[in-house]
């Protein structure tokens, strides 16, 4: 599983951060960049994943399995 964040849409709101902050990993203004997060594969981290892909109130997070 991998999550495609596109880092234009982010605005810093960290909601995907305080699901899994070591996954989403912000920067020092608080954003998350353009990248893909390749999750690891424990059910732990997958739903971090899945909850955080909901949370994200700009869409801005994609999961591809
Ligand atoms: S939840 Fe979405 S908008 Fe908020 S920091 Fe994460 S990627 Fe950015």
């Amino acid at each position: 599983m991998k999550i495609i964040v596109d880092g234009a849409k982010c605005q810093g709101n960290a909601r995907c951060w305080a699901q899994d902050n070591e996954m989403f990993n912000l920067d020092d203004e608080g954003y998350l960049p353009s990248q893909t997060i390749v999750v690891p594969d424990t059910p732990e981290k997958q739903l971090a994943a899945r909850r955080a892909v909901r949370a994200c109130p700009e869409r801005a997070l994609a999961l591809e399995e």
